[in-house]
């Protein structure tokens, strides 16, 4: 494989490669692309790569890959399935409808894949086991589910499908877009791209307007309805780009996805590169919330770019009558 490996391939590009490949579909080069994508995952404490590609519904080939952090707890990490799936969710693909990985998913990735709408008929090939283009169904992998199914009403959005969890930013200080608090003492420095002249104040105000405005609407897609406790998170590297990560749970609580964690999954897919060029981090959630991410949160992030000022903001729903929920 020659083809540039990229987080994203457009459905014409797919199209493009399948033909020149001389393969009868789409579905054909999943498989084919999974050695590629497994060169891009990032694992420095197993040094076990793995590699998804998945089909969405709209055309479009999504990777995945593992992500490991080192000095955080194993379940910090992502694991290639959970990127894919934040993948396809950062780029508003509606549906995956199959996918090829490397290894078999493990048991935490079968329950984290109960998510989606219609899980089992989900088509998974695993390329160290499968031959040519063997595709099975997610129930032959996991017979007699525990899923969404069990607790939720069918009305209730999953994954992938559209979210809005109603929430707004507490202001409590008058109209200052700094309406959270910052963890980081050396935060008022100024960051790798302000400038100490007078526009750094501003810059900084910007700033921190920006991830605040990005980190509500991650926490407004977030997939949280076990516990009623959303989250989002956005982070912003050193060129002012930011990437935005939505908390997702699992129906089985521990295969859930941290906010932070998909935020890293938007930025390693954006091509965010090496994670010292985060510098900046904001949390949205609720302050009441029996589910927080703040101090994980913070933890990860010291460990993952040391030089990262972190800023949480406190939300609240509304019902749809605007009465305050909590
Ligand atoms: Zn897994």
């Amino acid at each position: 494989m020659d083809h540039q490996v990229k987080f994203v391939v457009e459905a014409s590009e797919a199209e493009s490669i399948t033909q020149k490949l001389g393969l009868p579909s789409v579905r054909h080069l999943l498989p084919v692309l999974v050695e590629p994508a497994q060169s891009l995952a990032r694992p420095p404490i197993s040094n076990y790569h793995v590699g998804a590609v998945g089909l969405g519904s709209d055309g479009r080939l999504f990777l995945g890959v593992n992500l490991e952090f080192p000095g955080l707890p194993l379940n910090h990490s992502v694991h290639a399935e959970q990127f894919l799936l934040t993948n396809l969710a950062v780029h508003h693909c509606p549906g995956l409808l199959a996918f090829a990985v490397s290894a078999a998913p493990c048991g935490h990735c079968r329950q984290f894949l109960q998510e989606l709408r219609n899980p089992c008929s989900l088509q998974i090939h695993i390329t160290s086991q499968h031959q040519n283009n063997h595709f099975e169904p997610l129930r032959e992998i996991l017979p007699n589910p525990f899923g969404p199914f069990d607790l939720l009403d069918d009305e209730t959005p999953l994954l992938l499908e559209r979210h809005n969890n109603g929430l707004s930013l507490l202001n409590r200080d008058g109209g200052d877009p700094c309406n959270g608090f910052d963890s980081n003492p050396q935060s008022k420095r100024s960051g790798n791209f302000l400038t100490t002249n007078g526009f750094c104040k501003y810059a900084e105000t910007e700033r921190s307007t920006l991830l605040k405005i990005a980190a509500l609407e991650a926490a407004n897609n977030s997939h949280a309805p076990y516990s009623g406790c959303p989250s989002g998170v956005a982070i912003m590297d050193c060129d002012g780009k930011i990437y935005k990560g939505s908390y997702v749970e699992s129906a089985a609580y521990n295969p859930s996805l941290g906010p932070v964690q998909a935020a890293l999954v938007a930025f390693v897919a954006g091509g965010g590169g090496g994670y010292q060029r985060i510098v900046a981090a904001a949390l949205v959630e609720k302050e009441t919330a029996n589910v927080r991410q703040e101090d994980t949160a913070r933890l990860s992030l010291m460990l993952i770019s040391p030089q990262c000022d972190f800023t949480v903001f406190h939300c609240c729903s509304f019902d749809e009558n605007g009465c305050k929920n909590d």
